[in-house]
């Protein structure tokens, strides 16, 4: 038995695969790529019967097209993140796919941050609509008030030391 495919190499795979990839974010958005992802569209297929609707809007079964592209839960989030990187991408699974592809997939740091972000966006997405919670970082208020209270522990300390000597 052969447990390593011998499949075809896929042209995408520098956009989902590369040394500074979140490998989380790799992969669900290799799973997405490949159209693996447990969207409404492949469940409808062996369960016909059950009543779906994207969570988003909430008009239509969901797909990989419709939840990272065609939803207007996700345009709207496209429209932000094109604002913070200024670049102008179209809204479909493939012709943004093309595009990442088209464009030099090496090193240069632009290149890195716009695979990081196709992946982080659809990371995010998919965690939003499958209902998974994301583990909050601290908000700067948390991490400023622990600041504090350590500065004021070590404060107290070298005033309790200088009182010794
Ligand atoms: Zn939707």
């Amino acid at each position: 038995m052969n447990l390593c495919c011998n499949t075809a190499k896929v042209e995408w795979h520098k956009i989902v695969w590369f040394s500074n990839c979140i490998p989380r974010h790799a992969f669900v958005l290799w799973m997405a790529m490949q159209n693996r992802l447990s969207t409404q569209d492949r469940i409808a297929i062996w369960k016909p019967n059950d009543v779906m609707q994207c969570a988003f809007c909430k008009q239509c079964l969901d797909s990989i097209e419709h939840l990272f592209f065609t939803c207007v839960f996700s345009i709207d989030v496209w429209k932000e993140m094109q604002k913070m990187l200024s670049v102008n991408m179209s809204f479909s699974w493939r012709s943004v796919v093309e595009e990442l592809y088209r464009l030099p997939n090496n090193n240069n740091i632009w290149s890195i941050v716009r695979r990081l972000v196709f992946g982080v966006v659809v990371y995010f997405l998919w965690l939003k609509i499958t209902g998974f919670e994301v583990k909050e970082s601290k908000t700067v208020k948390e991490v400023e008030d622990k600041r504090n209270v350590e500065i004021q522990r070590r404060k107290s300390r070298i005033v309790s030391n200088s009182l010794v000597v």
